[in-house]
């Protein structure tokens, strides 16, 4: 009989533990799914950061200089065209820092480019994001070459080898395919932001935290002043990199890409593909990659514009009107320096 009241007793401890657990389930499991619901009602996806257009819109080409011969601070899709006396260093600066940020900037050095490195890298240790995270990737089939530059504590040096190449036009063409495996294997989990910079340049002045956005060209120093319909766009609807002449904001600057590695990537993915295009159809763009990135800033405006102060040309004087130059091509002897004329 004792042995029997235990059993029930058995029995009904566990009948109440058992409702007790199915009460808590489906509590727990109702506050999760009208969790879920609220959170659908709530947040909507997050967007890219893209600032689209259509092809073949009519506006008025905008001029990136005012009456005064001064660089305009606005694009007309108000993107802010960074110059000198349009950011306070001291504010930005301190901005920034609590954000502890990476970037990532990629040079190519193949054949004899790699006497460049040492003043581009030396030169960069003292203006270029000074007192912030910086990796390079210095892409070279030399890698002995690579000057061994003391760099300051934040920031680091990558060295990639990369096969040479006789045709200078490849080399230059090589790059957005490059990168976009770069931030494929890499990039996405090493860095926020990506500048890709051309070698064969120096930096005379502060490049810092100023140049971050979302997406970020350079206006060249040489086209700044000139009609839409002077610039040196592919002009062959043939080429992927066809642009109209009643069309057209800047002409960019092939020697600098940046932005977050998310845009950067869309960027440099996109152009190769429009790259592989043309190759298929044995068609290469006037400028190579840099006719492909001004049809790609076109219907992809930058979130943010450089003025020329950041890419400009040692063998252009410069104006009252541009305050200071920052990072500036250096002069080359083409025919000494490259593989094929
Ligand atoms: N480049 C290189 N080796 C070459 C040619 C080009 O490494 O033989 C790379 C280098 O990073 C260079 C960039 O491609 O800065 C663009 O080429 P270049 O500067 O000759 O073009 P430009 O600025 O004169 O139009
Ligand atoms: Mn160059």
């Amino acid at each position: 009989m004792k042995h029997l009241q235990n059993v029930y007793t058995f029995i009904l401890v566990l009948a109440c533990l058992s409702i007790i657990g199915l009460i808590y389930f489906g509590y727990t499991s109702n506050s999760i799914s009208t969790r879920n619901k609220e959170e659908r009602s709530c947040f909507k996806p997050q967007k890219e950061h893209q600032l689209q257009s259509p092809h073949g819109l009519s506006y008025n080409q905008p001029s990136a200089v005012g009456p005064d011969g001064k660089v305009v601070p606005l694009a007309p899709w108000l993107a802010p065209i960074v110059q000198e006396g349009t950011f306070d260093p001291i504010l930005i600066d301190s901005i920034y820092k609590q954000q502890n940020i990476t970037i990532a900037t990629t040079v190519f050095a193949v054949g004899k480019y790699t006497r460049f490195l040492k003043d581009f890298l030396e030169s960069a240790e003292q203006n270029y994001f000074v007192g912030f995270r910086v990796h390079y990737y210095v892409f070279t089939d030399h890698p002995e070459q690579v000057p061994a530059v003391k760099l300051s504590e934040e920031h680091h040096l990558t060295v990639l080898t990369v096969p040479s190449s006789n045709r200078w036009q490849d080399i230059s063409l090589s790059r957005m395919a490059r990168l976009e495996k770069l931030i494929e294997s890499r990039l996405f989990n090493e860095a926020d932001y990506i500048f890709s910079l051309d070698v064969d340049s120096k930096f005379y002045g502060r490049w810092g935290v100023e140049t971050l956005s979302p997406l970020v060209g350079v206006i060249h120093a040489w086209f700044y002043g000139e009609p839409r319909n002077k610039f040196t766009y592919e002009r062959r609807p043939e080429s992927q990199a066809f642009i109209p002449s009643n069309e057209g904001d800047y002409y960019y600057g092939g020697a600098v890409i940046g932005g977050l590695v998310k845009n950067v990537y869309r960027l440099v993915k996109t152009c190769r593909e429009q790259l592989d295009i043309d190759a298929s159809k044995s068609i290469e763009a006037v400028w190579q990659e840099e006719s492909h990135l001004n049809k790609y800033f076109l219907y992809n405006k930058p979130s943010k514009l450089l003025s020329p102060e950041y890419l400009w040309d040692d063998t252009k004087s410069k104006p009252d009107q541009i305050k200071i130059i920052r990072f500036s091509q250096v002069i080359k002897n083409y025919k000494e320096i490259r593989p094929n004329p």
